[in-house]
């Protein structure tokens, strides 16, 4: 079966009274009475069908939604004649969509921490089912359209009388000869076998936002799978996959970092440039920095999804004792020691330091 809003000449947005209008015109044309042609009332009956669906809420919504529900060839019942559709009659049956509701994709997408934090635009080149250009969904090879089932007419279902002791009982179910749909294709599409879609490669635009992590997924409406029939296309999801940073490690919105500076420069202060995402920041090392002290640098964190505010950046200090001392360097260390009454030997570091050792040491594989 067509579209059946093309059937009745109306957009898929119009209103009940529209849909009525349309179709009293076309019945006021095609109604057997006037025109009792058998060709006539085929395209009557179709039209019919497609009023009986488009009329009442309920069916319009499955229809909209890619026809589920249509044609599940369940139910007792009398001949329902298409007339009674007509007249107001009729159960809740009738021939199925071909449309099918498209559905949803998923990618995924690396970003790097600075993309994560900024927000980026990225085009991602998919292959996803597609509306078939040739016969723009409708699954028929040029200028033919499918025609009415000659086993089930059009209703998508065939019923059986089955005689009992209790009485004639008639069951439905799906029509064999057209699936269910109440038309055939006799002539499919060669591009599509039919199917009214194929696949094709496409480039998508996509504004990632700033803030995103990990598993963060977008939701693009309309960007899936295009459905059985040309049917409406399922969302695409865009999943986020953030790059390991070279050195900064991403906790929420606060950002670490580990800054080793010299014995010295801990001990009698100075001024340090170090790498952020919004590029080179100085940093004051007060004198007498102790290895895990931190020093935040407000504001150079990540940013905050759907907001302008950013984290912090922690710096964590890490002193390094010298390794290889030169004669006299070692000389004067040990008056330095002397100097402040220490010998050789120390003290059991608690809490901060080491809480801080085995914070990070995983993160920066220590
Ligand atoms: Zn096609
Ligand atoms: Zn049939």
């Amino acid at each position: 079966m067509a579209d059946l809003y093309e059937m009745l000449g109306v957009a898929r947005e119009a209103s009940a009274d529209e849909i009525k209008k349309a179709y009293r015109k076309i019945a006021r044309e095609l109604h057997p009475d006037i025109n009792p042609d058998p060709a006539v009332q085929d395209k009557f009956k179709e039209v019919t069908a497609a009023y009986e669906v488009l009329s009442d809420t309920q069916k319009r919504q499955q229809y909209d939604m890619g026809g589920q529900g249509f044609g599940g060839g369940q139910g007792f019942g009398g001949f329902s004649d298409i007339m009674d559709a007509f007249f107001g009659g009729g159960g809740n049956r009738g021939p199925r969509a071909r449309m099918r509701q498209g559905q949803d994709a998923l990618i995924r997408v690396q970003v790097t921490l600075a993309e994560a934090c900024f927000g980026t635009d990225r085009e991602l080149t998919i292959e996803n089912a597609v509306v078939c250009p040739t016969c723009t969904g409708s699954g028929c090879a040029k200028g033919t359209s499918p025609s009415m089932c000659q086993v089930c007419k059009g209703r998508g279902e065939t019923q059986q009388i089955q005689k009992s002791f209790l009485g004639q009982v008639m069951t439905s179910r799906a029509c064999g000869t057209c699936s269910g749909f109440g038309s055939v294709i006799q002539e499919p599409c060669r591009e599509c076998d039919g199917e009214g879609r194929v696949r094709a490669r496409q480039n998508i635009p996509v504004k990632i936002p700033a803030g995103v992590e990990t598993g963060n997924r977008m939701q693009l409406a309309g960007r899936g799978e295009v459905g059985a029939g040309g049917g409406p296309a399922g969302d695409l999801y865009v999943e986020i996959v953030e790059e390991e940073h070279e050195f900064l490690v991403r906790d929420g919105d606060t950002l670490h970092m580990e800054v080793e500076i010299t014995f010295a420069a801990a001990s009698l202060g100075t001024k340090i440039s170090v790498e952020t995402l919004d590029g080179q920041s100085e940093i004051a090392i007060k004198a007498g920095t102790q290895t895990g002290s931190t020093i935040a640098l407000k504001g150079h964190g990540m940013t905050r999804l759907r907001s302008s505010s950013r984290g912090d950046l922690i710096v964590h200090i890490v002193v390094m004792t010298p390794t290889k001392l030169s004669r006299e360097q070692e000389k004067m260390l040990n008056e330095f020691a002397k100097s402040r009454g220490e010998a050789a030997g120390g003290s059991t570091t608690k809490g901060k330091n080491q809480s801080f050792l085995g914070k990070f040491r995983d993160s920066f594989g220590r």
